[in-house]
């Protein structure tokens, strides 16, 4: 039986119905209540794997009704209800609502009991020849293009493996600003409809992607995981120690862009490498 005032936060597949373990259809059986994102989703799942709804209740709770549903789970952990988290795909509060939740019911003091299961950052991550062991999953970034390479720009000179989620009609303009900010040459990874019927896995550098998604209508549609390689580190060794101390004079004088202008005009060194150097520098 399920433990009672608990909050069980349960992954559900990212495509192919048969991703989610054992223990989340038990448990999914079990409780007393389920918090879905869509409950007529939630409910083709449920009914996929043979748990009949009759005896639960299944309650909304999505990201614009989040606050109050947070309220009524609240009453329901007080009457020793146990309660599972779902939402339409992969890991509740990961890129999903969730998160508010969580925080709350930790806050109040009932326990929380994560199922893990698929997540579609991992999936693409396990998948993708990456063999930097380190990553950074960032999730969406800005729809605005303005914000968008604004955000790109803060993790052009981290050098872990980028992970983002997009939309299919911001995949160009997306990948279009990664090209711009982060440089032509890092490697990408496109994760597209994983564990569904069209997956596709394509690798290639950031400024080969958009002819290739142009080059076929199919390849723009669907969901989408992006990874791109980090910064290249070493690229910061080969900037001589004359230019580094430049760089250093200069940053120590102006704001960081002029300073990595005015040094890459006395050096003819490559601008995005000093300025991921003079990031480094001021941090
Ligand atoms: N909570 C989910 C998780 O654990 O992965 C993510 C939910 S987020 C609202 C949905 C985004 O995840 C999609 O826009 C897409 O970027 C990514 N995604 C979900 N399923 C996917 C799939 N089957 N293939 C590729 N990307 C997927």
């Amino acid at each position: 039986m399920p433990v009672k005032s608990a909050l069980y936060v349960v992954a559900t597949p990212i495509g192919n119905l048969s991703d989610i373990s054992q223990r989340a259809l038990h448990i999914l059986n079990q409780v007393d209540v389920i918090a879905a994102e869509h409950v007529q989703n939630s409910k083709h799942l449920l009914a996929h794997h043979g748990i009949a709804t009759k005896h639960i209740r299944l309650i909304a709770l999505h990201q614009h009704n989040e606050k109050a549903a947070v309220r009524t789970i609240l009453s329901f952990l007080g009457e020793e209800k146990s309660i599972a988290l779902i939402t339409d795909a992969g890991t509740p509060a990961i890129s999903d609502p969730g998160a508010i939740l969580v925080q709350q019911v930790r806050e109040y003091g009932f326990t929380v009991i994560p199922i893990p299961g698929a997540n579609a950052a991992l999936c693409a991550l396990s998948a993708a020849g990456f063999i930097n062991p380190h990553f950074l999953f960032y999730g969406f970034l800005p729809a605005k293009s303005g914000l968008r390479q604004r955000e790109l720009t803060a993790l052009a000179a981290f050098p872990y493996s980028l992970v983002f989620y997009e939309a299919p009609h911001r995949l160009i303009d997306c990948l279009t600003d990664m090209t711009t900010i982060l440089g032509a040459q890092r490697q990408l990874v496109i994760a597209r409809e994983l564990t569904k019927l069209f997956e596709t896995i394509h690798s290639c550098t950031l400024n080969q992607a958009v002819a290739w998604i142009n080059a076929d209508p199919h390849r723009q549609k669907g969901e989408f995981v992006l990874l791109v390689s980090g910064a290249q580190i070493e690229d910061k060794s080969c900037i001589s120690i004359q230019t580094k101390k430049t760089l250093e004079i200069m940053l120590r004088e102006l704001p960081l862009k002029q300073a990595v202008k005015l040094t890459a005009e006395i050096s003819g060194e490559n601008k995005n490498a000093l300025y991921q150097l003079a990031l480094s520098m001021k941090a």
